[in-house]
């Protein structure tokens, strides 16, 4: 092996004694992103001007004048004129495809902390569509955001914005507010009012009577919306989600390639019983993980690994063996075959419960290499922070508890020196900004200018959270999360510096431009 490389590179270095000056020459690059101040964030957080990229790669950085050798008559230069430049961001739990499905009927208050606004971007999305035609706001706000007047919306609010358009407003999974032609659409009468709990309209999750009144979006819609939401999300500054579902038609566009964002996916299993996870055991160990091809691919599992250990409120007793012991075998299962585990966990005391079936775990089959990510923990002790990171785990930090209000232990968990990325769990329970998420952790307010956390994050923290941490989650810290020689240029230019803007403004942060693999994916200027 050894001698192969070494005459290898005797191979090469007498191909450029044969190819003369050219040899000598400085090599020419197809881009170069100069004048900047360039986050880059790699291990010592070092500030560069430039980097020359090539062939989607990032090949020098430096000050503007040393990479400007690299550049040739056909070189793309990008000037950003002092602009701050981090690398991509990358969210790591996010429910990707239940957006793109309906992103046509959809607005969005990601960043909104005025109701008069919300209201506005209302009504221009009922005017952008045909009378008719249904308008709806899949969750990502809550009631405090909106700091001139604060709570949900009445009838009269939105059958002023919509006179001609069905519109719901789903707060969350659990209330949804409608105007009268979507209420009259599932046979639910106005005079009752705009509010209503999802359940009464038959659902867990989404409303789903509203949702299946909905027409569906034709293939061609649909195809249009997987393009519509990409680019959306380059425009918040995000170049990789990772999308917890599989689909086929993301299967396809990928297919079809280069994507405009990278995107993990998980593999599909259920297990609700243990007759369904013997099967679903069955399947992980068979399969092979991280299909990530760079761009696209299954990665993992998540976000319950078993149905039944569904955490949600706190409880009292611990979580009955029964159910433990069958997530031990999955778990078992995915550790002997490799596969990454994100599991949902919000409450320290399933926390406690399911680290102990882990440890247990441990000691026949080997965890600790596997990177394993606990998602949410919107309450964790200490502890239990010691226990994840000595199995070699990771924890996912999700802007969804800023919408739920939860006072995360951010400082507990930044100075016990685990892993951990930053991501949304969006649409429904979460916005999906990077900049609405990093606002939130480094402020410690919410959108409305509440103060939800006790303990923040430093700038820097924030943003390694990010980008750098999150591609480790992915195994992909060779490639990706920073902006060094070597790794893809995926990359985002602000329209304000990041590091020295008021902490309450960071959500109000705006992406010019934004790189993927060297591609520019999205363009203020454009
Ligand atoms: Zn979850």
């Amino acid at each position: 092996m050894r001698k192969g490389l070494r005459s290898l590179r005797v191979a090469c270095g007498l191909f450029a004694a044969l190819t003369g000056t050219a040899a000598f020459a400085q090599q020419k690059v197809d881009t170069v992103v100069t004048n900047g101040r360039i986050l880059t964030v790699d291990a010592n957080f070092r500030i560069v001007e430039a980097l020359a990229i090539n062939d989607g790669r990032i090949v020098a950085r430096g000050t503007s004048a040393e990479v400007a050798r690299y550049a040739g008559p056909s070189t793309k230069v990008i000037d950003v004129r002092g602009a701050t430049v981090i690398p991509g961001l990358i969210d790591n739990h996010f429910h990707f495809t239940r957006a793109v499905e309906r992103w046509h009927q959809q607005a969005r208050f990601e960043g909104v902390s005025s109701r008069r606004e919300a209201l506005q971007i209302l009504a221009a999305k009922a005017v952008s569509l045909k009378p008719g035609e249904w308008v709806m706001v899949q969750g990502g706000w809550t009631p405090r955001q909106f700091a001139d007047a604060p709570g949900g919306f009445t009838l009269e609010e939105l059958d002023g914005v919509a006179p001609k358009n069905p519109l719901f407003v789903q707060e969350g999974y659990s209330l949804v507010y409608a105007n009268s032609l979507a209420l009259k659409a599932v046979g639910l009468n106005p005079a009752d009012g705009a509010r209503r709990s999802a359940t009464g309209l038959v659902s867990f999750q989404p409303p789903y009577a509203l949702y299946d009144a909905m027409p569906p979006a034709s293939p061609a819609q649909l195809d249009q919306n997987l393009t519509d939401f990409m680019h959306e999300l380059n425009a918040t500054g995000l170049t990789g989600v990772y999308s917890l579902g599989q689909s086929k038609y993301l299967a396809e566009r990928a297919a079809k390639g280069p994507l405009p964002l990278r995107l993990w996916e998980t593999l599909p299993v259920f297990a609700n019983d243990p007759a369904s996870a013997a099967t679903a055991a069955a399947v992980i160990e068979r399969s092979r993980p991280n299909q990530f091809d760079g761009q696209y691919g299954i990665f993992g599992l998540a976000e319950t690994l078993y149905r039944p250990f569904f955490d949600l409120a706190p409880r009292k007793d611990p979580w009955p063996a029964e159910i433990m012991n069958e997530y031990g075998k999955l778990a078992t299962a995915a550790a002997r075959a490799g596969w990454h585990i994100h599991e949902h966990v919000i409450n320290n005391s399933a926390v406690t419960d399911l680290l102990d079936t882990l440890e247990r775990v441990n000691k026949t089959q080997h965890i600790d290499r596997l990177r394993w990510t606990l998602g949410h923990v919107y309450d964790i002790s200490p502890a239990n922070i010691a226990r994840a990171k000595a199995l070699g785990m990771t924890l996912g930090v999700h802007g969804a508890a800023m919408q739920a209000g939860a006072h995360m232990p951010l400082r507990k968990i930044a100075d016990s020196g685990i892993v951990f990325g930053l991501g949304t769990d969006a649409t429904i329970v979460s916005h999906y900004s990077p900049f609405v998420t990093l606002g939130w952790v480094v402020s410690g307010l919410d959108v409305g200018g509440n103060r939800v956390l006790d303990e923040t994050l430093t700038r820097e923290e924030a943003l390694i959270a990010h980008t750098r941490s999150n591609a480790y989650l992915f195994f992909q810290e060779n490639a990706l999360g920073s902006l060094e020689v070597g790794k893809q240029a995926d990359l985002v230019v602000l329209d304000r510096d990041y590091m020295t803007v008021p902490a309450a403004e960071i959500k109000h942060i705006h992406p010019t431009l934004t790189m993927v693999g060297g591609r520019v994916v999205f363009s203020a200027a454009k």
